[in-house]
C-alpha cells in the first residue's frame, strides 16, 4: 500500500479531463501538493492508504474553480457607485477614489476579504489586475491560493507610479521578486489599449517575454473603443494591439465583448486567451459577448467575476451559470454553451487562459492539488438523476450555488472545511473595511459639492489659473474690426476662424461656479475644418469686478482639456441646467504697441441674434500689469469708436438667460 496524505472518496468524481472522466463513487489520493491517483474509490482504497480519509458521500468532487479575471482590493469600493455608464464609473468615481485611497495598506486589505470571498465561491486561482500588486502577492500567498497576480501599467499617474516609465519599473521589481513562487504568477498588466500608447505596449510585451510572464489586458470591453480606435488608428482595437507586439507575449485578454471574427483569427494566432465577464459586461450595458463564435474559432476561453466593485461579488457559481444562459440567447439557441462546457471554462479551459493549464484546472494525477467539494443533497440541488451522466454538470450549472461548497483545497493545503474558513480571519478585516467606507463617503461628499475638484479629480488635472483683461462691445459691422488691425501701432501675429460649440453646465446653487464645455473647430479658407479642439473652463462664482471702467478683470479660471466627450461631462457633473451656445469666431492675435492681445469678432449662430461683437483681451498675472493692459484696450477701443456706454458687461451665457 502506497502512503499518501489525504484521501477523499466516496463522492461524485468530476475530473474535468479530456475525456470529462467522472466516477460516481470516485476518491483523489493526495500527496503533499500534488494529486496522486484519481479513480473509483475502491482501486484507490485498495492502492494507497493516508491519516486522512475524508468521506464524501453525496457531494460533487471537482477542480476548484479558476476566476478568469478580477480586482480583488476593490472589494473596498464594492457599491459606491453604480448604475452609471462605464467611463462615468471608471473616471469619476473609480479612478479619483483610487488616487486618494490606494496604498500598499489597501490592497493588502481588499485582497484579504477578496480572498475569503472567492474561497468561499470555490475558487481556488485567479487572475487579478491592480496596484501594488507585490501586496495583493503577499496576501494571496499567505492565505493559499493560486493567483497570477498583474502589475497595472498606465499611460496616466496610478496610485502606485507618477509615470509609465514607473509602473513598468514596478512592474519589473515584482516580477522578479515573485517569478520562482509556487503560488503567484507575477504578470504584466497594461489596463488597455485606450489607456496605453503603442509605445507602452511595445515595452510591456518585451518586459513579459523577457521573463516568460503573461500580460493581463482589458480588450474591447465598450463599443466605444472600437469607434475611437478606427477613427484615431484606422484601425480596429485587435489588429492596432497587434501592431505594438503586444501578442506576441502570453495575453489574456479580458471582456472582448466587441471582438469580431477577424480579431478572433488574430488572437487564435498569437495564442491570445480570452477572460468571458457576462455579469460586468451586463451591468455596464457592454454588451454581450460572442463567446460561442470564440468557442467555434478554437480560442481558450475562461469566465472571470471582474472586480467586485463592477460586479458585485466574486461568485464563481453566478458567473458560470449566467455565462451558459446569456450564450443562448446571444447564439438565439439553447444548445448553445452546454453546462459541460460552461464548467469546463471554469476549471480546465479557465487555467489553460491563465496559462496554468499544466499544473491545474482538471482532477489529474501530477496536478496540483487545487479541488473543491460541493454538497449535491441541499434542497435546491435535489432530486438526481441517472439516465444522463451530463446530468451532474446542469446540477452544479444550473441548480447549484456557491454556498453549497463545503470544502477548498489549494496546493494541497485546506483553505476552508464545511464552510469555516482555515487561513484567512476577516473578523477584524471586515471592521477595517467598515472605517474605509466611512472615509471614502466623506472624500466622495465633500467631492460632489465642490465642482473644481470634480474638474481636477476627472482628469487628474493641473490647475491652470488665469486672470483677464476684457472688453465687449458690439460693432456696427465685421468689418469694423479692420480699423483696428491696419492701424500702425498693430502688428497681427496670427488670424483664425472658429466655429464654437459651448455647453455651459450650470448649477442651482451659484456658489457651485459653472463649467463650460467648448469644442472649437478650426475653419480655413475654403470654410473646411481642420483642427477640432475641446476643452473646460471652470468659472469661480466670484463676480467680475469693473476695471478701470467698462474693461473687466475677470474672475479666476481653471482650464483644462477635455478628453472625454460631451456626454461624459454631462453624466458626470450632473448639472442643474445645461446651456448650448455655438457661435462663429474670427480671432487675431495682435501686439499693440509692442503688448500682446486677443481680439475675437463674433456672431451668434445659437442663439441667434443680429448684432456683431467684439472682445479684447489679455492674459494677466499682477494687478499693474492688469492696469496697464486695461489702458491699451481703452485706447484701442477708442480708434474702434466705441464708447465706453457700448461695452456689454456680460458673458454670452447671461445675455440669453436673463
Ligand atoms: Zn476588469
Amino acid at each position: 500500500m502506497e502512503k499518501v496524505d489525504t484521501i477523499l472518496t466516496g463522492g461524485i468524481v468530476i475530473t474535468m479531463n479530456s475525456e470529462f472522466d467522472l466516477h460516481e463513487n470516485g476518491a483523489v489520493a493526495i500527496r503533499d501538493h500534488t494529486i496522486v491517483a484519481v479513480g473509483p474509490a475502491a482501486d484507490i482504497e485498495a492502492e494507497y492508504q493516508a491519516d486522512e480519509i475524508n468521506t464524501c458521500e453525496g457531494q460533487y468532487i471537482l477542480p476548484g474553480l479558476i476566476n478568469a479575471h478580477t480586482h480583488v482590493p476593490m472589494t473596498l469600493l464594492r457599491g459606491l457607485a453604480d448604475d452609471l455608464r462605464l467611463d462615468v464609473w471608471l473616471m469619476g468615481y473609480m479612478m479619483p477614489t483610487e488616487r486618494q485611497f490606494v496604498n500598499p495598506e489597501f490592497c493588502r486589505l481588499g485582497t484579504r476579504l477578496g480572498c475569503a470571498e472567492m474561497i468561499r465561491s470555490g475558487i481556488t486561482a485567479f487572475a487579478d489586475m491592480y496596484y501594488y500588486e507585490s501586496d495583493v502577492a503577499d496576501v494571496t500567498a499567505e492565505i493559499g491560493m493560486r493567483g497570477v497576480l498583474g502589475q497595472t501599467i498606465l499611460k496616466f499617474p496610478a496610485p502606485d507610479a507618477q509615470s509609465f516609465e514607473e509602473s513598468l519599473e514596478r512592474a519589473r521589481v515584482f516580477i522578479e521578486e515573485w517569478r520562482d513562487h509556487p503560488l503567484v504568477t507575477p504578470a504584466v498588466a497594461p489596463h488597455a489599449p485606450y489607456s496605453s500608447t503603442k509605445d507602452m505596449l511595445k515595452h510591456c510585451a518585451q518586459l513579459a517575454m523577457q521573463y516568460d510572464v503573461p500580460v493581463l489586458i482589458h480588450i474591447s470591453e465598450m463599443k466605444q473603443e472600437e469607434d475611437d480606435s478606427v477613427k484615431n488608428y484606422d484601425m480596429r482595437v485587435t489588429p492596432w494591439v497587434r501592431t505594438t507586439g503586444l501578442l506576441n507575449a502570453k495575453v489574456l485578454a479580458a471582456h472582448c465583448v466587441h471582438i469580431n471574427r477577424a480579431d478572433m483569427s488574430i488572437f487564435y494566432e498569437h495564442d491570445t486567451t480570452v477572460a468571458h465577464n457576462p455579469t460586468s459586461n451586463l451591468k455596464l450595458a457592454s454588451g454581450i459577448a460572442p463567446v460561442t463564435e470564440m468557442l467555434e474559432q478554437k480560442l481558450v476561453v475562461g469566465i472571470g467575476t471582474d472586480g467586485p466593485a463592477s460586479n458585485n461579488d466574486l461568485d464563481m457559481f453566478e458567473e458560470i451559470r449566467l455565462a451558459a444562459i446569456l450564450a443562448k440567447t446571444e447564439a438565439n439557441d439553447p444548445t448553445a454553451l452546454p453546462a459541460r462546457q460552461a464548467l469546463l471554462m471554469a476549471t480546465r479551459m479557465g487555467a489553460e487562459a491563465l496559462f496554468l493549464g499544466d499544473v491545474t484546472g482538471s482532477l489529474e494525477t501530477g496536478k496540483y492539488a487545487d479541488l473543491i467539494v460541493v454538497d449535491a443533497n441541499t434542497l435546491h440541488n435535489m432530486p438526481h438523476f441517472r439516465r444522463d451522466s451530463q446530468a451532474v454538470y446542469s446540477q452544479l450549472v444550473y441548480a447549484a450555488k456557491s454556498t453549497d461548497v463545503r470544502h477548498v483545497m489549494c496546493h494541497g493545503r485546506w483553505l476552508m472545511r464545511d464552510r469555516e474558513l482555515l487561513t484567512v480571519d476577516v473578523t477584524e478585516s471586515l471592521e477595517q473595511a467598515r472605517e474605509y467606507a466611512t472615509r471614502v463617503d466623506d472624500f466622495l461628499i465633500a467631492h460632489e459639492n465642490d465642482v473644481l475638484s470634480k474638474l481636477v479629480a476627472v482628469g487628474g488635472l493641473e490647475r491652470s489659473e488665469s486672470f483677464e483683461v476684457q472688453v465687449k462691445a458690439i460693432i456696427p459691422e465685421a468689418a469694423t474690426v479692420h480699423t483696428l488691425l491696419d492701424h500702425p501701432d498693430v502688428e497681427v501675429l496670427r488670424d483664425v476662424h472658429y466655429r464654437q460649440y459651448d455647453t455651459y453646465f450650470l448649477f442651482n446653487d451659484p456658489d457651485m461656479g459653472r463649467v463650460r464645455y467648448r469644442e472649437d473647430e478650426r475653419v480655413d479658407e475654403k470654410g473646411e475644418v481642420t483642427e477640432v479642439r475641446a476643452r473646460l473652463t471652470f468659472t469661480m462664482p466670484e463676480k467680475e469686478r469693473e476695471f478701470n471702467s467698462a474693461v473687466l478683470l475677470s474672475h479666476s479660471r481653471f482650464i483644462a482639456p477635455a478628453d472625454r466627450p460631451l456626454r461624459f461631462y454631462k453624466e458626470y457633473f450632473q448639472a442643474s441646467e445645461t446651456f448650448e451656445m455655438e457661435k462663429d469666431r474670427s480671432r487675431w492675435h495682435i501686439h499693440y504697441q509692442g503688448v500682446l492681445y486677443y481680439i475675437n469678432v463674433d456672431k451668434m449662430v445659437k442663439p441667434a441674434r443680429s448684432e456683431t461683437f467684439i472682445e479684447i483681451k489679455s492674459r494677466t498675472w499682477s494687478l499693474e500689469d492688469a492696469e496697464h493692459k486695461a489702458d491699451g484696450i481703452r485706447r484701442m477701443m477708442e480708434l474702434l469708436g466705441i464708447s465706453a456706454q457700448d461695452a456689454v458687461q456680460q458673458e454670452y451665457i447671461d445675455m440669453h438667460r436673463s
